[in-house]
């Protein structure tokens, strides 16, 4: 089956449980849960995901992280892994979207097990990953430590941003810069162009804008760490209103149907990116090239 039949099915199987996205994102904005005590959002993503079909691994590392993979094991074969935020802000709720992170998160999971299945050639595997405590208390540093994204090739995830804030389309890498959270040090971000190019690519086909940088009001982030251990991408995207993140308007419209559309959108220029690595092999080799010299950039 060649790739863009793949990318159809994809597509179909995020159509296919959109209705159930919108209820688990719901579930997760009307229960917001701060860092490291996201039980319910634990409980509903993993059952969710366990009914979908994926293996689900709860408490993983973490109280409140989980593992949910599908695939085949051959290591010549890429992992890509989806991460999933999903801790609130005190008293102001979902103020970051994070329940909407979850929600690209699991939707690119099962477009991917879709396309998987499609597949007559095995592609590879998929891995969704529960991040804990985005918001200052660093989950993804606990999760590097234990050794978690040593069998992982690619890493991607997207977070809901303003739709004022525009922010030149170029990868950046933020050098010389590691920023301090809550005592726990985050790193720069690395982006990699190769994985950049075929997300602007993906997103320029779905018509959508997107941005390659940390939300400055909201500070650095824990995907910094992730980014120097793993190649990754971190898009913001639009969710149609004009409230900026960590205020109580943002609350409102990552609670909003208008979201919705938004959020989709991004699972579906996600797994687009995911099935061109999975498909040409080329691609993972130039990551991985790229990788090793942003990453000597970085650190000297
Ligand atoms: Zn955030």
């Amino acid at each position: 089956m060649d790739i863009t039949k793949l990318k159809t099915v994809a597509e179909g199987a995020v159509d296919k449980y959109k209705e159930e996205l919108n209820e688990l994102s719901q579930a997760i904005w009307s229960v917001p849960e701060l860092n490291f005590s996201e039980h319910s959002a634990h409980r509903v993503l993993t059952e969710f995901l366990e009914k979908a079909g994926l293996k689900v691994e709860r408490n993983f590392i973490l109280e409140t992280g989980f593992r949910a993979t599908y695939g085949d094991d051959d290591s010549s074969k890429p992992n890509i892994c989806v991460i999933c935020e999903y801790d609130a802000l005190p008293e102001i709720g979902h103020a970051c979207g994070h329940n909407l992170i979850a929600e690209v998160g699991v939707a690119t999971g099962l477009a991917i097990k879709a396309a998987m299945n499609a597949s007559q050639v095995p592609l590879g595997k998929v891995t969704v990953l529960g991040t804990p405590a985005e918001e200052g208390g660093g989950g993804k540093i606990d999760l590097i430590n234990a050794k978690v994204f040593d069998d992982i090739d690619v890493a991607m995830m997207s977070h809901p941003s303003t739709y004022d804030y525009a922010k030149p389309p170029t990868p950046s890498i933020n050098q010389l810069v590691d920023y301090r959270f809550d005592d726990r040090p985050y790193s720069s971000l690395i982006s990699n162009k190769t994985i950049v190019g075929l997300f602007e690519t993906n997103a320029a086909e779905a018509g959508i804008e997107l941005w390659d940088e940390p939300d400055p009001r909201t500070g650095s982030t824990d995907m910094g760490n992730v980014s120097h251990v793993v190649p990754r991408i971190h898009p913001m995207y639009s969710i149609g209103g004009k409230a900026a993140n960590h205020t109580k308007e943002f609350t409102t419209d990552s609670g909003s149907a208008v979201a919705q559309s938004f959020t989709l959108k991004q699972a579906k220029v996600l797994e687009y990116t995911a099935l061109d690595i999975y498909s040409r092999p080329e691609l993972l080799k130039q990551i991985k090239q790229d990788f090793i010299k942003d990453l000597k950039n970085a650190l000297s």
